[in-house]
């Protein structure tokens, strides 16, 4: 039962994306610490893992070979390389928490997050951009995560990501100095997508009919 009183049916999917540097990681997190019962999907990559990064809980830092044996084992939902690295969804973590009825967010690139709509045609994709796209340069290199090079390369992808904000259904601006309005305007599309009456099976709706 959900705060409406009716029986829902599976779980909602929300893959939040949108080009690196524009906040995806902070604000998932922030909404995560609002939502506690919101699952988190956590992907598989082959890239170095960061001083602050835990295994299984920011990503399954894997190596290439496991990568592939996961690719050959069809574990995972999408994958991508980005950057040099490849990144993929596995695939049971979500089906399993979706069917259970637990709502999945995951924060791919952009590609990853088309791939996802294609197999769950039902997944609410958010594009998440900053202000001001300068902006994104300022965010990477104050992180101090990546190198010059891969600063660039990452800006270069961001521009080719722009290119697909259309195929989204929603935009969040997550403006440089004002965060936490972008955490309050993803928590209203979960709030809101939560009562799309396309989500709630016939049975449910007759259940309160009669009740
Ligand atoms: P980072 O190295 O900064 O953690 O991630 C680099 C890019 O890979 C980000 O845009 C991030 O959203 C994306 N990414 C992370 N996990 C996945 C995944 O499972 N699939 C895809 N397609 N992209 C991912």
């Amino acid at each position: 039962m959900n705060e409406a009183g009716l029986i829902t049916g599976p779980g909602l999917l929300f893959v939040v994306s949108g080009p690196s540097g524009a906040g995806k990681d902070t604000l998932v997190e922030a909404l995560r610490e609002h939502r506690p019962g919101l699952r988190y999907s956590v992907s598989a990559t082959t890239r170095a893992r960061r001083p602050e990064e835990r295994n299984e809980t920011h990503y399954l830092f894997v190596s290439g070979a496991e990568f592939r044996r996961m690719l050959d084992e069809d574990a995972l939902l999408e994958w991508r390389e980005y950057g040099g690295n490849l990144y993929g969804t596995p695939r049971d973590y979500i089906e399993q928490s979706l069917s259970e009825g637990y709502d999945v967010i995951m924060k791919p690139e952009v590609n990853g997050a088309l791939a996802v709509k294609a197999a769950y045609p039902d997944a609410v994709l958010i594009f998440l951009v900053p202000d001001r796209f300068s902006n994104l340069r300022e965010r990477l290199l104050a992180r101090r995560t990546e190198t010059n090079e891969e600063i660039a390369r990452r800006l270069e992808i961001a521009q080719q990501e722009m290119k697909f904000i259309r195929r989204f259904d929603y935009i969040v601006v997550n403006a440089q100095d004002r965060p936490q309005e972008a955490v309050r305007d993803l928590d209203a599309i979960l709030q809101a997508e939560r009562f799309r009456i396309h989500r709630y099976p016939d049975a449910s709706i007759h259940a309160v009919e009669s009740s």
